[in-house]
């Protein structure tokens, strides 16, 4: 199975929801405990070991909030 790497930059997030529901493995979700600097509870993501790197999460954000690194 592939591996990858993402990163959110985390102050770029409106916390729309649409990276979480585009990730086949269900690690990205939305971090209810943190504000960014736009008022918005940003996404990150969770159990990084499961990570595919399929791309999707980034594919799907609308504001180039993701990136993924394929190992
Ligand atoms: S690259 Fe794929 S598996 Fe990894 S967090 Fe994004 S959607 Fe999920
Ligand atoms: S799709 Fe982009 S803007 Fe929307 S919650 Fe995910 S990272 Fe944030």
């Amino acid at each position: 199975m592939a591996k990858g790497k993402v990163f959110f930059n985390q102050e770029r997030c409106k916390g729309c929801g649409l990276c979480v529901t585009g990730c086949p493995v269900k690690i990205v979700f939305i971090d209810n405990n943190s504000i960014n600097i736009k008022g918005y509870n940003p996404a990150t993501v969770t159990e990084l070991d499961k990570c595919i790197g399929c791309g999707n999460c980034a594919i799907m954000c609308p504001d180039y909030v993701i990136t993924v690194e394929r190992d």
